[in-house]
């Protein structure tokens, strides 16, 4: 990630640059060099996909699990990417959906039972209401009174979710391990 935010920030000073550049012959170079940059960023982005990927589905073989991959709402993806000046998170957001993509195409492939699904940290893995921050990071429900880390509650969600899948796929043979891709 460092790398690559290197990279943006280099590709955007060089366009900058030749965006101000008065001399054609100068312009041309930087123009040449932030192109050659920019294959760059897109082969070192693909290059991570690859292998998050291989690594996923290695382990979701090894385990027999079913992968839950954790998506956002198709709104508030498009308010990521369309709110950032800078482009990095456009960049980063795109390599995330061709994760998905190559994630979902390869589980089809080895047949991993495989779901995306919103995960929610808000709503109440045991009576379904919307909880409460009760302190920093902890969620509370006021209805049944569960409470957990934040981070825990999509956990607890991808688990019930994953029962669901395996009763829709009907394979016994799956264990109880779940790989969980938060995005
Ligand atoms: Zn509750």
């Amino acid at each position: 990630m460092r790398e690559l935010r290197r990279l943006h920030e280099e590709i955007s000073r060089l366009d900058e640059r030749a965006a101000r550049e008065a001399d054609p012959a100068r312009r041309r170079r930087l123009e040449e060099r932030a192109r050659h940059l920019k294959s760059r960023r897109y082969r070192k982005i693909r290059g991570v996909v690859k292998d998050v990927v291989g690594e996923i589905i290695k382990l979701a073989r090894e385990h027999q699990a079913a992968i839950v991959v954790d998506t956002m709402e198709e709104e508030s993806y498009r308010e990521l990417k369309e709110g950032d000046g800078s482009g990095v998170r456009k960049h980063f957001l795109d390599g995330l959906g061709q994760l998905r993509r190559r994630l979902q195409a390869l589980a089809q492939w080895y047949g991993l039972p495989y779901l995306e699904e919103r995960l929610y940290s808000t709503v109440c893995p045991r009576c379904g209401a919307e909880m409460e921050e009760e302190r920093r990071r902890v969620m509370r429900c006021p209805v049944c009174g569960f409470s957990d880390h934040r981070d825990n509650v999509p956990l607890i969600w991808a688990k019930r979710r994953y029962w669901e899948l395996l009763q829709k796929t009907k394979q016994p043979a799956f264990s109880a391990s779940i790989l969980l891709l938060t995005s």
